[in-house]
């Protein structure tokens, strides 16, 4: 997956994401449930990211991504994280990243 850069957040550092999707818990899950359509589906993409070792990695590589779900948050949630980093010192984003897949997006 790859997305677009959002205006106002081309100042953040490059991050080293590694090759961390050969340890994702999704690996061999069937795709489509990071597309969910209900509110089941997405219950069940989550628990299943809730449990990923890799979720932050994948939180910081879908952020700009307008689709699925990526660390466990929808499209939305990562909008309003996003607006968030904006307004956080460059020095301090990844550890709001960090903290943000550690937790969930309700937090
Ligand atoms: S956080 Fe979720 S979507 Fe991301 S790699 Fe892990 S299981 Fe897959």
């Amino acid at each position: 997956m790859t997305g677009g850069k959002a205006p106002g957040y081309s100042n953040l550092p490059p991050l080293d994401l590694g090759d961390w999707r050969e340890n994702a818990a999704c690996l061999f899950t069937d795709p489509e449930i990071f597309y969910p359509s209900d509110m089941f589906s997405l219950i069940a993409a989550r628990t299943i990211c809730e449990g990923c070792k890799v979720r932050r990695a994948c939180l910081k590589d879908g952020l700009e991504d307008s689709h699925g779900i990526w660390g466990g948050f929808t499209p939305d949630e990562r909008r309003e994280l996003r607006k968030r980093l904006r307004t956080t010192k460059p020095e301090h984003r990844t550890l709001l990243i960090d903290r943000s897949a550690d937790l969930g997006p309700s937090n």
